[in-house]
């Protein structure tokens, strides 16, 4: 890169998170050409470090475009923003006692654009695509993250091509439409969908911005870990309960504390990770039992909560290694449990969450129960995204638990 980006972006190559080969970040890039694994952009942190010091922060606007210098956007003409990021970190005080953890936060991230983290991700991924000349963008998605891809081509003015199982609730589908997308009800599932993506991809060139299939998704994803960091005044908590699909967020913010330490940001002491999953599909919570390196995919995979329904990640090794280096876990909790906790987590804070970030407060219960979590310690979950989108759900939701 010729001068410094007016971004402030220190982006200097992409490099390959498995096999460790380098290459150039000034083209749209998918898998690692050597050995089909994902791409991580890389920055020059020293230099990054001189201007995104917590001072100078504190005077940026309120959303992820605030790390700049670590993230791949050159040019500030080419940034998509509807407002992602930034969003509060809730204390969850009256649930923290109610469940015996008085210091439990809720990231509440259905307040982003398009009511998911989804917005994070695709924010970036669709910049730094329109950035690098993509014509038009693509994607397989069974939720949110066909309606953030939706959002952020609609921002930029480039078509968008969703492809989503054909029993993909109303809503979902309607998003994309209302957004300008155009929709393929595929039958089969979240994987048979990727297949016709790269179909378009290879026909029509256009540009797949699957999970951990291209490398900006993460970075946009990542910010949640410097969010986090800067709300708890460059600390970080005890646990972070994460409910993982593709595993963007979690193995974002991995890189992300990896990248503060290097800036002097914050020291070597990291969270405990904490993988939930949905007991219909849950191919990280058996391959960390079994201590695999990889992920067998999970065959039948069926869920209410959508993004959890991925039963093959592309990341897989890279979710695993995060919670091992972490001294971390991986559980599975009920769909029952899902709608039960939602309920739970909605009275006792104000928040009314999406399946997924419900499944993070069961999965802290059942980690209190069996000791893993100590009751003075800092626990911070993620809601992912609004209740609001799920209105097909709720009618099931019990008040199973008595909380
Ligand atoms: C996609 C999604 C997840 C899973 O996120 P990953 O980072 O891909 O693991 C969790 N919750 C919601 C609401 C989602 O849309």
């Amino acid at each position: 890169m010729n001068s410094r980006p007016n971004t402030g972006s220190t982006l200097t190559h992409l490099e390959c998170g498995r096999c460790g080969a380098t290459y150039p970040a000034d083209r749209l890039m998918n898998l690692c050409p050597a050995c089909s694994k994902p791409l991580l952009a890389r920055y020059d942190l020293d230099a990054a470090a001189l201007t995104m010091t917590p001072e100078a922060l504190r005077k940026r606007p309120q959303s992820l475009w605030r790390y700049a210098e670590v993230l791949p956007v050159q040019n500030r003409e080419n940034v998509l923003n509807l407002g992602e990021g930034y969003t509060p970190l809730v204390q969850a005080q009256r649930l923290g006692t109610v469940i015996g953890c008085p210091q439990t936060y809720i990231k509440d991230e259905g307040l982003n654009p398009t009511g998911s983290f989804k917005a994070r991700g695709l924010s970036v991924a669709v910049s730094r695509a329109y950035e690098l000349g993509a014509k038009e963008v693509a994607i397989p998605s069974a939720g949110n993250a066909a309606g953030a891809m939706s959002a952020y081509a609609a921002a930029a003015g480039l078509p968008a091509h969703v492809f989503m199982p054909a029993d993909v609730p109303m809503l979902f589908r309607t998003e994309c439409e209302q957004l300008g997308a155009t929709v393929t009800l595929v039958n089969g599932l979240i994987t048979d969908c990727g297949v016709k993506v790269r179909e378009g991809v290879a026909q029509y060139g256009w540009f797949d911005v699957s999970t951990l299939r291209e490398p900006y998704r993460i970075e946009g994803k990542k910010t949640m870990g410097y969010e986090l960091a800067e709300q708890m005044d460059w600390t970080l908590p005890d646990v972070i309960i994460y409910p993982t699909g593709g595993g963007t967020g979690l193995v974002g913010m991995w890189k992300a504390f990896a990248e503060m330490e290097a800036m002097g940001l914050i020291g070597s002491q990291r969270p405990r990770m904490v993988t939930v999953q949905s007991e219909g599909c849950a191919p990280m919570v058996r391959a960390f039992v079994q201590e695999d390196e990889f992920a067998e995919p999970w065959q039948g995979a069926k869920t209410i909560a959508d993004g959890l329904r991925v039963p093959a990640a592309v990341g897989d090794f890279l979710i695993l290694a995060a919670l091992r280096q972490s001294s971390g876990t991986a559980l599975a909790v009920s769909d029952q449990e899902m709608l039960d906790y939602a309920q739970v987590m909605g009275k006792h804070t104000g928040i009314f969450p999406a399946p997924e970030g419900a499944a993070c407060l069961a999965a802290q219960v059942h980690l209190i129960e069996q000791g893993w979590i100590k009751p003075d310690e800092k626990v911070v979950l993620f809601n992912t995204g609004s209740g609001l989108k799920y209105a097909h759900l709720w009618a099931h939701a019990g008040a199973a638990v008595a909380l």
